[in-house]
């Protein structure tokens, strides 16, 4: 399928060089983004003929375009439960559903764990369009309770699985080598994993310990940030029974 990309002016510290719009084949955006006007001109500009709007998880730098879009043009919008509103959304996606579109399908793939109802969409030509999910440099923030990092690990084998061939992320590069940057996804969240076992190990009795031990270099203003990591990563150690819950009332 032919896809293009357009970037939305909201550079930061989550959204990297800002958020990145999908244009696939002649009628149809996947993450249309935020409501900046200039964007969404870009995109009725560069799609004339749009007739579908989908999306991939409700976070405020993702989703709010497909309103006035919609308005302007009467495109159907498909979205996960949580996403905009039932008046806005014409079709909530749930993951198995494949949809038909100019030139080819696209499958729903449910991959809870950056936010709950997150879904990726997968092309019949195996390129896989992650959200939020895969970056295309850095890591996702998984916070929890919304965000949840044993679901998460879930979702990245499920991809795994599928064998994608590229991947088109919401912030970052498109990356051609999507088996290998999946793989070093899991492997970094296992090795952070290790260290927070290892912590523990060690007798550090709550996260901020745990922070100073595993990220002693840390720039102060992202240590919270960091903590917040580490918390997802033990609530999924506390539910899997390999350490205390203790640790995470303190
Ligand atoms: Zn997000």
């Amino acid at each position: 399928m032919n896809i293009r990309s357009l970037t939305a002016p909201n550079p930061g510290p989550f959204t990297l060089d800002g958020t990145r719009t999908y244009l696939v084949g002649d009628r149809a955006v996947i993450d249309p983004g935020p409501a900046i006007e200039s964007h969404i001109d870009a995109i009725r500009a560069a799609l004339p003929q749009l007739d579908t709007i989908l999306i991939t998880h409700r976070h405020g730098d993702h989703a709010p375009a497909a309103i006035p879009l919609k308005a302007a043009t009467g495109a159907r919008v498909l979205a996960p439960r949580n996403v905009l509103d039932d008046s806005v959304v014409d079709t909530r996606v749930h993951g198995g559903e494949v949809l038909a579109l100019d030139d080819g399908t696209l499958e729903v793939i449910a991959t809870p764990g950056h936010t709950n109802e997150h879904v990726c969409y997968l092309t019949n030509d195996g390129d896989l369009f992650t959200g939020d999910t895969i970056l295309g440099s850095g890591t996702t923030a998984i916070f929890p309770p919304d965000g949840h990092m044993g679901d998460y690990l879930r979702s990245l084998e499920t991809l795994r699985a599928r064998t994608p061939r590229r991947i088109f992320p919401a912030h970052g590069p498109i990356r051609d080598d999507a088996v290998a940057l999946i793989d070093e996804y899991l492997a970094h969240r296992r090795e952070r994993e290790r260290q927070v076992l290892d912590a523990i190990a060690a007798g550090d009795a709550n996260v901020a310990a745990m922070r100073a031990r595993i990220y002693p270099e840390l720039d102060p203003r992202l240590a919270h940030a960091a903590e917040i990591q580490l918390t997802a990563h033990l609530i999924k150690l506390v539910e899997e029974g390999r350490a205390p819950a203790a640790l995470l009332d303190r």
